[in-house]
Protein backbone atom coordinates (compact mmCIF):
# COMPACT_ATOMS: atom_id res chain seq x y z
CA UNK A 1 0.00 0.00 0.00
CA UNK A 2 1.10 3.59 -1.20
CA UNK A 3 2.16 5.66 2.19
CA UNK A 4 -0.36 8.70 2.75
CA UNK A 5 1.20 11.68 4.13
CA UNK A 6 -0.28 14.98 4.64
CA UNK A 7 3.72 16.26 4.05
CA UNK A 8 6.91 14.61 3.37
CA UNK A 9 8.93 16.25 5.67
CA UNK A 10 11.18 14.89 8.37
CA UNK A 11 13.00 15.98 11.34
CA UNK A 12 16.05 15.26 13.65
CA UNK A 13 15.43 17.26 17.04
CA UNK A 14 18.74 17.01 18.72
CA UNK A 15 19.06 18.51 22.36
CA UNK A 16 22.44 20.12 22.50
CA UNK A 17 23.31 18.84 25.86
CA UNK A 18 25.96 17.08 25.03
CA UNK A 19 28.20 16.18 21.74
CA UNK A 20 26.49 13.86 19.15
CA UNK A 21 26.94 10.07 19.38
CA UNK A 22 26.64 7.01 16.92
CA UNK A 23 22.78 6.68 17.97
CA UNK A 24 22.43 10.44 16.80
CA UNK A 25 24.20 9.62 13.11
CA UNK A 26 22.12 6.82 12.72
CA UNK A 27 18.57 8.84 13.61
CA UNK A 28 19.81 11.87 11.99
CA UNK A 29 20.74 9.59 8.93
CA UNK A 30 17.87 7.74 8.41
CA UNK A 31 15.35 10.53 8.95
CA UNK A 32 17.79 13.03 6.33
CA UNK A 33 17.45 9.77 4.08
CA UNK A 34 13.44 9.37 4.27
CA UNK A 35 13.30 12.60 3.42
CA UNK A 36 15.28 11.88 0.02
CA UNK A 37 13.38 9.24 -0.44
CA UNK A 38 9.95 11.27 -0.28
CA UNK A 39 11.39 14.28 -2.15
CA UNK A 40 10.29 16.25 1.16
CA UNK A 41 12.95 18.62 3.07
CA UNK A 42 14.84 17.27 5.83
CA UNK A 43 14.76 19.66 8.45
CA UNK A 44 16.83 20.53 12.03
CA UNK A 45 15.33 21.33 14.97
CA UNK A 46 17.44 22.63 18.06
CA UNK A 47 15.52 21.10 21.26
CA UNK A 48 16.71 24.07 23.95
CA UNK A 49 14.42 24.05 26.42
CA UNK A 50 16.72 23.07 29.50
CA UNK A 51 18.76 26.11 29.61
CA UNK A 52 20.25 24.76 32.43
CA UNK A 53 22.10 21.52 30.11
CA UNK A 54 22.02 23.23 26.88
CA UNK A 55 24.92 24.74 25.61
CA UNK A 56 26.28 27.30 22.27
CA UNK A 57 29.73 24.62 22.16
CA UNK A 58 27.07 21.43 22.02
CA UNK A 59 24.92 22.93 19.31
CA UNK A 60 28.21 24.43 17.19
CA UNK A 61 29.33 20.94 17.53
CA UNK A 62 25.62 19.78 16.05
CA UNK A 63 26.66 21.76 13.15
CA UNK A 64 29.76 20.53 12.41
CA UNK A 65 29.26 17.00 12.85
CA UNK A 66 26.30 17.08 10.25
CA UNK A 67 28.62 18.88 7.76
CA UNK A 68 31.32 16.83 7.85
CA UNK A 69 28.78 13.75 7.52
CA UNK A 70 27.49 15.44 4.61
CA UNK A 71 23.78 15.47 6.40
CA UNK A 72 22.66 18.48 4.50
CA UNK A 73 19.56 19.92 6.06
CA UNK A 74 16.56 22.38 4.97
CA UNK A 75 18.33 26.25 6.03
CA UNK A 76 15.51 27.59 8.17
CA UNK A 77 16.48 25.43 11.39
CA UNK A 78 14.28 26.18 14.34
CA UNK A 79 14.99 26.85 17.81
CA UNK A 80 12.58 25.94 21.06
CA UNK A 81 14.02 28.60 22.88
CA UNK A 82 13.29 31.61 20.53
CA UNK A 83 9.39 30.38 19.82
CA UNK A 84 8.17 30.44 23.59
CA UNK A 85 5.26 32.32 22.85
CA UNK A 86 3.64 29.46 20.82
CA UNK A 87 4.20 27.10 24.13
CA UNK A 88 2.23 29.39 25.99
CA UNK A 89 -0.10 29.72 23.65
CA UNK A 90 -0.60 25.98 23.20
CA UNK A 91 -0.46 25.58 27.08
CA UNK A 92 -3.19 28.39 27.38
CA UNK A 93 -5.51 26.56 24.72
CA UNK A 94 -5.07 23.57 26.96
CA UNK A 95 -6.02 25.72 30.75
CA UNK A 96 -9.07 26.52 28.79
CA UNK A 97 -9.87 23.13 27.78
CA UNK A 98 -9.22 22.43 31.60
CA UNK A 99 -6.96 19.35 29.99
CA UNK A 100 -4.39 20.97 32.58
CA UNK A 101 -3.94 21.62 36.03
CA UNK A 102 -1.67 22.85 38.51
CA UNK A 103 0.93 20.61 40.60
CA UNK A 104 2.75 22.06 43.43
CA UNK A 105 4.11 18.58 45.13
CA UNK A 106 7.19 19.23 46.36
CA UNK A 107 8.62 15.83 47.50
CA UNK A 108 11.65 15.30 46.06
CA UNK A 109 11.25 12.56 43.27
CA UNK A 110 8.55 14.79 42.19
CA UNK A 111 10.45 17.99 42.05
CA UNK A 112 13.36 16.03 40.03
CA UNK A 113 10.51 14.49 37.93
CA UNK A 114 9.41 17.94 37.20
CA UNK A 115 13.08 19.41 36.50
CA UNK A 116 13.26 16.54 33.92
CA UNK A 117 9.88 17.66 31.95
CA UNK A 118 12.58 20.01 29.41
CA UNK A 119 14.14 16.46 28.24
CA UNK A 120 13.11 13.47 26.22
CA UNK A 121 12.15 10.48 28.33
CA UNK A 122 14.70 8.18 26.76
CA UNK A 123 14.54 6.24 30.36
CA UNK A 124 11.35 4.54 31.67
CA UNK A 125 10.30 6.35 34.77
CA UNK A 126 10.09 4.19 37.42
CA UNK A 127 7.32 5.94 39.33
CA UNK A 128 3.93 7.58 37.98
CA UNK A 129 2.87 10.50 39.41
CA UNK A 130 0.17 9.73 41.94
CA UNK A 131 -2.49 12.57 41.21
CA UNK A 132 -2.41 14.33 44.34
CA UNK A 133 -2.92 17.90 43.07
CA UNK A 134 -5.92 16.48 40.45
CA UNK A 135 -7.99 16.73 43.95
CA UNK A 136 -7.29 20.20 44.73
CA UNK A 137 -10.56 22.47 44.64
CA UNK A 138 -10.62 25.08 42.55
CA UNK A 139 -10.09 27.84 45.40
CA UNK A 140 -7.37 25.65 46.60
CA UNK A 141 -5.73 25.79 42.90
CA UNK A 142 -6.26 29.82 42.64
CA UNK A 143 -5.06 30.58 46.08
CA UNK A 144 -1.74 28.15 45.49
CA UNK A 145 -1.25 29.76 41.88
CA UNK A 146 -1.00 33.18 43.59
CA UNK A 147 1.52 32.28 46.01
CA UNK A 148 3.84 29.50 45.13
CA UNK A 149 6.75 30.55 43.25
CA UNK A 150 7.31 27.35 41.57
CA UNK A 151 4.99 24.79 40.09
CA UNK A 152 4.47 22.68 36.88
CA UNK A 153 1.30 22.18 34.97
CA UNK A 154 0.49 18.58 34.23
CA UNK A 155 -2.25 16.91 31.65
CA UNK A 156 -4.99 15.51 33.26
CA UNK A 157 -4.72 12.09 31.25
CA UNK A 158 -8.38 10.96 32.50
CA UNK A 159 -10.27 14.01 31.48
CA UNK A 160 -8.71 13.84 28.25
CA UNK A 161 -9.42 10.34 27.48
CA UNK A 162 -13.13 11.25 28.84
CA UNK A 163 -13.33 13.73 26.31
CA UNK A 164 -11.12 11.41 23.04
CA UNK A 165 -12.19 7.92 23.74
CA UNK A 166 -9.77 5.06 22.00
CA UNK A 167 -6.82 6.63 20.50
CA UNK A 168 -5.32 5.03 17.66
CA UNK A 169 -1.66 5.17 16.25
CA UNK A 170 0.07 3.69 13.69
CA UNK A 171 3.70 2.83 13.51
CA UNK A 172 5.24 1.77 10.16
CA UNK A 173 7.40 -0.47 11.74
CA UNK A 174 5.87 -1.30 14.87
CA UNK A 175 2.33 -1.36 13.66
CA UNK A 176 -0.86 -0.61 15.80
CA UNK A 177 -1.21 1.43 19.32
CA UNK A 178 -3.96 1.29 20.97
CA UNK A 179 -3.05 4.72 23.78
CA UNK A 180 -2.69 3.14 27.20
CA UNK A 181 -4.36 5.42 29.27
CA UNK A 182 -5.43 3.56 32.01
CA UNK A 183 -1.58 2.61 33.09
CA UNK A 184 -0.19 6.37 32.19
CA UNK A 185 0.10 9.03 34.85
CA UNK A 186 -0.45 13.01 34.31
CA UNK A 187 2.80 14.05 32.63
CA UNK A 188 3.93 17.30 32.91
CA UNK A 189 3.70 19.88 30.43
CA UNK A 190 4.83 22.84 31.24
CA UNK A 191 6.29 24.84 33.96
CA UNK A 192 5.88 28.12 35.86
CA UNK A 193 8.86 29.13 34.90
CA UNK A 194 9.31 27.76 31.59
CA UNK A 195 5.87 27.90 30.20
CA UNK A 196 6.65 24.19 28.13
CA UNK A 197 7.81 20.93 28.64
CA UNK A 198 9.86 18.16 25.84
CA UNK A 199 6.41 16.85 25.17
CA UNK A 200 4.60 20.09 24.67
CA UNK A 201 7.31 21.88 22.34
CA UNK A 202 8.07 18.57 20.35
CA UNK A 203 4.36 17.92 19.90
CA UNK A 204 3.72 21.38 18.59
CA UNK A 205 7.00 22.02 16.27
CA UNK A 206 6.38 19.10 14.29
CA UNK A 207 2.71 20.20 13.32
CA UNK A 208 4.53 24.25 12.69
CA UNK A 209 7.41 22.70 10.78
CA UNK A 210 4.66 20.30 8.78
CA UNK A 211 6.59 17.04 9.64
CA UNK A 212 4.35 14.25 7.62
CA UNK A 213 6.82 11.71 9.12
CA UNK A 214 8.18 11.59 12.45
CA UNK A 215 11.25 9.01 12.64
CA UNK A 216 12.63 8.49 16.11
CA UNK A 217 14.21 5.69 18.29
CA UNK A 218 11.69 3.30 19.83
CA UNK A 219 12.53 4.25 23.35
CA UNK A 220 10.16 7.09 22.26
CA UNK A 221 7.03 5.08 21.84
CA UNK A 222 5.33 5.96 25.30
CA UNK A 223 5.77 9.43 24.53
CA UNK A 224 4.10 9.31 21.65
CA UNK A 225 1.05 8.23 23.37
CA UNK A 226 1.14 11.53 24.94
CA UNK A 227 2.02 13.50 21.78
CA UNK A 228 -1.03 11.72 20.60
CA UNK A 229 -3.31 13.05 23.18
CA UNK A 230 -2.04 16.89 22.47
CA UNK A 231 -2.25 16.25 18.63
CA UNK A 232 -6.05 15.82 19.17
CA UNK A 233 -6.94 18.24 22.36
CA UNK A 234 -4.86 20.74 20.21
CA UNK A 235 -6.35 19.62 16.53
CA UNK A 236 -3.35 19.87 15.12
CA UNK A 237 -1.74 17.82 12.07
CA UNK A 238 -1.08 14.04 12.76
CA UNK A 239 1.84 12.73 11.64
CA UNK A 240 2.69 9.11 10.74
CA UNK A 241 5.28 7.23 13.22
CA UNK A 242 8.28 5.18 12.33
CA UNK A 243 10.52 4.58 15.67
CA UNK A 244 13.80 2.64 14.62
CA UNK A 245 15.90 0.28 16.75
CA UNK A 246 18.45 1.55 19.36
CA UNK A 247 22.30 1.54 18.42
CA UNK A 248 23.62 -0.87 21.46
CA UNK A 249 27.10 -0.98 22.51
CA UNK A 250 28.92 -3.97 22.74
CA UNK A 251 26.94 -5.17 25.87
CA UNK A 252 23.78 -4.91 24.84
CA UNK A 253 22.99 -1.10 26.37
CA UNK A 254 21.44 2.20 24.63
CA UNK A 255 24.21 4.03 23.95
CA UNK A 256 23.57 7.56 25.84
CA UNK A 257 25.35 10.65 26.75
CA UNK A 258 25.24 9.63 30.19
CA UNK A 259 27.08 5.84 29.31
CA UNK A 260 29.46 8.68 27.95
CA UNK A 261 29.03 6.75 24.38
CA UNK A 262 32.02 7.40 22.14
CA UNK A 263 31.38 10.95 20.15
CA UNK A 264 31.29 11.35 16.52
CA UNK A 265 34.34 14.21 17.83
CA UNK A 266 36.42 11.34 19.38
CA UNK A 267 35.65 8.89 16.03
CA UNK A 268 36.27 11.56 13.89
CA UNK A 269 39.93 12.65 15.96
CA UNK A 270 41.34 9.08 16.01
CA UNK A 271 40.70 9.07 12.09
CA UNK A 272 37.85 7.17 11.25
CA UNK A 273 36.29 9.04 7.67
CA UNK A 274 32.97 9.47 7.47
CA UNK A 275 32.36 6.60 5.23
CA UNK A 276 33.38 4.40 8.26
CA UNK A 277 31.34 5.85 10.77
CA UNK A 278 28.13 4.90 8.61
CA UNK A 279 29.63 1.68 7.67
CA UNK A 280 29.41 0.83 11.68
CA UNK A 281 25.76 0.39 11.20
CA UNK A 282 26.13 -2.01 8.64
CA UNK A 283 24.47 -0.89 5.21
CA UNK A 284 22.06 -3.75 5.01
CA UNK A 285 20.11 -2.53 8.34
CA UNK A 286 19.72 1.15 6.89
CA UNK A 287 18.10 -0.57 3.62
CA UNK A 288 16.03 -2.82 5.22
CA UNK A 289 14.56 -0.14 7.92
CA UNK A 290 14.06 2.35 4.18
CA UNK A 291 12.35 -0.83 3.31
CA UNK A 292 9.46 0.45 5.39
CA UNK A 293 9.00 3.14 3.31
CA UNK A 294 6.92 2.92 0.26
N1 LIG B 1 15.39 16.23 21.70
C1 LIG B 1 14.92 14.88 21.78
C2 LIG B 1 16.12 14.00 22.00
O1 LIG B 1 17.23 14.42 21.81
C3 LIG B 1 14.20 14.51 20.50
C4 LIG B 1 13.23 13.42 20.64
C5 LIG B 1 12.33 13.34 19.40
O2 LIG B 1 12.86 13.05 18.32
O3 LIG B 1 11.15 13.62 19.53
O4 LIG B 1 15.98 12.89 22.39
Amino acid sequence: MKLKLYSNNTRFAPSPTGYMHLGHVFSALFSYKVAKKLGGKFLLRIEDIDSQRSSKIFEESIYEDLEWLQIKYSKDVRHQSRNMNDYQGALQELQKLDMVYPCFCSRSKIKAEIMRAGNAPHEEENSIYPGTCRRLSKEERIEKIANENSFAWRLNIRAASKKLGNLVWNDLRLGKYTVPVGTMGDVVLARKDVPTSYHLSATLDDHIQRIGLVTRGEDLVNATHIHKIIQVLLQLKSPIYLHHPLILDSNGIRLSKRTRAQTVKSLKASGLKKEDVIGLFGKENMLSLLNFIK
